[in-house]
């Protein structure tokens, strides 16, 4: 056998052999590059954020309104919304650009403790209109509360997390800000929009992740879901709640990672 062959066999054994994913070049991704540098990225986030403000006036007055699908009775309850903040309120691009594979929470809790926050295009400016018109914004997020080695607080994240908000100008506090694994809770995000609704009328979802918004929208399902969803079911819940969509629910774009990415083909 050839020397080159020989070479070549050794390739295709290592290559069979290794549970190592493929090589990924970030420097190509086109979803990465996207985000980072695209204007109409940036177009698109100022076009949900400028369509939920122009909305708020309508919500507020219109006490029978809800944008939780379940929700009813809330007519003499205060009102809010409920904003995701990863890729809805923080950017984190710049994390997701250098990162060292594999992504671990701890990473990103680092780069967010260490690196001032940047906005998404157009959440201040939402936030600013929602509390001038007294609505209470709550951030549900799924950074998990959860202690980290050689840091003597039990949920760093939420410090974090209050923190990057603020860095955005956004000012809030622990009552408004609810992680997963806080309080029992788990990623499943309608448990903490269910536990909202018991004291808000909640007029907005905002998010850049189908779980955002609905239920259940996962290949692993977290309590109370039961069930696997599949690319079709993801597909059919976003029919389910056409009406919704830009009236009451704004979604943001993120080709990086959320739920979706468990619906890919293996
Ligand atoms: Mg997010």
């Amino acid at each position: 056998m050839k020397i080159t062959n020989v070479l070549l066999l050794c390739c295709i054994v290592i290559a069979g052999c290794s549970n190592q994913p493929p090589a990924h070049d970030r420097q190509r991704d086109g979803g990465l590059l996207w985000v980072k540098h695209s204007a109409e990225y940036r177009a698109i986030t100022k076009q949900a954020y400028a369509s939920a403000t122009a909305a708020l006036p309508g919500f507020v007055g219109d006490t029978s309104w809800s944008a939780i699908p379940d929700q009813t009775d809330a007519a003499d309850l205060p009102v809010a919304v409920i904003l995701d903040v990863d890729e809805t309120v923080v950017s984190n691009i710049d994390f997701q650009m250098t990162f060292e594979q594999p992504f671990a929470n701890w990473k990103l809790e680092k780069w967010t403790s260490e690196t001032a926050a940047t906005p998404i295009h157009g959440v201040t400016e939402f936030v600013a209109a929602a509390h001038a018109a007294g609505v209470t914004v709550f951030f549900v997020t799924n950074r998990p509360c959860e202690p980290i080695d050689g840091v003597d607080d039990d949920c760093p994240q939420k410090r974090s997390t209050i923190d990057d908000i603020a860095e955005v100008g956004i000012v809030t506090d622990a009552d408004h800000v609810m992680l997963s694994e806080e309080q029992g809770w788990n990623r499943e995000k309608s448990v903490r929009r269910d536990y909202i609704a018991q004291t808000h009328r909640i007029i907005m979802l905002i998010g850049d992740d189908l779980g955002d918004f609905v239920p259940c929208v996962r290949r692993k399902p977290y309590a109370p879901c039961t069930v696997m969803a599949t690319a079709e079911d993801r597909q059919a819940l976003v029919e389910k709640n056409a009406h919704l969509w830009g009236n009451g629910w704004y979604i943001l774009p993120n080709p990086m990672h959320g739920s979706w990415t468990s619906a890919v083909p293996r």
